[in-house]
């Protein structure tokens, strides 16, 4: 094959492309280049910014210090600005950082504002009387960026994604360069819509294999950092590809490529096959989004920095023991840890297939421990509220075993937050988690610990009170 035919235009004759990563290539055609080479310097163009309630204010701060207070954004279309962290709090000082956003967005007539509330004038305010499990948010609200941004028809093939958030390397999945920056950075995109880069080195992970059951692609991850460290990839493209790929789902896939940061990874990137083109397509379509996108495909001849083979079917249950991602053990060994919490959330492990997972385990049966559910967005709530197993919903199944699941989706205790978030340890406890971060503090006090695994063996662990293989559930 000589020429890519993606979903909107043929493109690049593939000569121009020849020797580089799937990395490479996606920078190249951005800033403009026949070709690149790890370590080249190169001003990059932006498809998409995006930011958040945490990093939002301070990326406005420094764009309009920079370029003035009467400065315009590069491109609205290409903003997307997504309030997830500390939303579904009483803390006004972060309440008032949705407010910043709204008023930012209406100046600016950005089209891709997901706002917590409906009224572009109002003021966000969370009601503490309701409580945290009951929805306080308006139709717009779009929840954690990460697994919002593909749900919205913000991730696409071939493009690249800067985002204020380390997990921007979520959207690799989809087959784009995708990276977290900070403020400063973020601010120089608003008014200019480059950022200069340095080409990272790629690694190479070949995919083999099929997961056995109780297995997920968390554990995949897990296995993955405990083999190279927690900053075995620090600055390095992780790509993944290879025959055991077309196996996992898009959201397995967002799960690995979500933690390339977690090895120190600039981005991870996952090979375009049909189910990325069929959820890209009907995500654009869904929400009339630009639909047109090139992807980047491999040529063969490229040369990686380091090259690892993972053979799925020998992956087991993993956990990574506090206090960085790094501490890998197999949950079977784990028996002796006494757990005091369990928390399913987050970008990576909040999605429709993580309740699944966790739910297939719990049906029928009672947790022994404080259980915390938070879906990723409004509209994983929404699937799992509608979902029947027989006559019971997930939701109905997840609340009639114990778990308390919350309808307002979010960051929530992932990040700690302040001390009313949502499942946060305000004391030093010992929690399982299928979030993707458990350096000290990371959930709230300083002197918890966090265990990542997988949904499936939080749910089991959440049943024993103590570390457990899913595979004994
Ligand atoms: S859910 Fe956690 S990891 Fe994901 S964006 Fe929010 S704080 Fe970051």
């Amino acid at each position: 094959m000589d020429k890519v035919q993606g979903c909107g235009t043929l493109s690049f004759s593939l000569a121009w492309w020849l020797y580089m990563t799937l990395t490479e290539k996606i920078l190249a055609r951005a800033s403009g280049k026949r070709e690149v080479q790890a370590g080249d310097n190169v001003w990059v163009s932006a498809d998409v910014l995006m930011t958040h309630d945490v990093c939002g204010p301070g990326t406005i701060g420094v764009f309009k210090r920079e370029f003035g207070a009467d400065a315009k954004v590069w491109d609205p279309k290409r903003v997307v600005i997504m309030p997830d962290h500390y939303i579904f709090t009483a803390d006004s000082k972060s309440n008032r950082n949705v407010d910043i956003l709204r008023e930012f967005a209406k100046e600016q007539g950005l089209p891709y504002f997901y706002d917590v509330i409906d009224d572009p004038n109002g003021k966000w305010v969370f009601d503490a009387q309701k409580g945290p499990l009951k929805r306080q948010y308006g139709e717009r609200y779009a929840g954690v960026c990460h697994a919002a941004l593909p749900e919205k028809g913000h991730t696409r093939p071939g493009e690249v994604l800067f985002g204020t958030d380390s997990h921007t390397c979520m959207a690799g999945a989809f087959n784009e360069f995708s990276t977290g920056i900070g403020n400063t950075d973020a601010g120089f995109i608003l008014g200019t819509g480059k950022l200069l880069l340095k080409v990272p080195a790629t690694m190479h992970f070949r995919l083999e294999g099929k997961l056995a059951p109780g297995v997920m692609a968390k554990d995949v991850i897990l296995h993955l950092i405990g083999e190279i460290g927690f900053d075995g990839a620090t600055y390095r493209a992780m790509q993944f590809d290879g025959p055991g790929v077309a196996s996992l789902s898009m959201d397995d896939r967002m799960t690995i490529a979500n933690m390339a940061i977690e090895a120190g990874g600039k981005n991870g990137i996952f090979e375009f096959d049909g189910q990325t083109k069929a959820t890209v397509d009907a995500r654009c379509l869904l929400n009339g989004t630009k639909a047109n996108y090139d992807p980047v495909e491999r040529d063969g001849n490229e040369t990686f920095y380091q090259e690892l083979t993972i053979h799925l079917d020998q992956i087991e249950p993993t956990v990574a023991c506090h206090p960085d991602p790094g501490q890998r053990k197999l949950a079977k060994s784990m028996g002796h840890i006494q757990l005091d919490r369990a928390y399913v959330g987050s970008c990576t492990g909040g999605k429709t297939s993580d309740f699944i997972a966790f739910a297939r385990i719990l049906r029928g049966k009672h947790v022994k421990i404080d259980t915390f559910g938070v879906p990723a967005t409004p509209a994983i709530a929404r699937d799992l509220q509608n979902t029947r197993w027989e006559d019971k919903t997930i939701w109905d199944i997840l609340v009639e075993a114990g778990v308390r699941m919350t309808e307002n989706p979010g960051c929530a205790a992932c990040l700690g937050g302040p001390v009313d978030t949502f499942g946060r340890m305000n004391t030093p406890l010992k929690c399982i988690s299928a979030t993707n971060r458990n350096f000290p503090g990371r959930m709230g006090h300083k002197d918890s610990q966090v265990f990542l695994a997988s949904p499936a063996t939080v749910a089991a662990s959440a049943l024993t009170g103590h570390i457990t293989d899913p595979r004994e559930s």
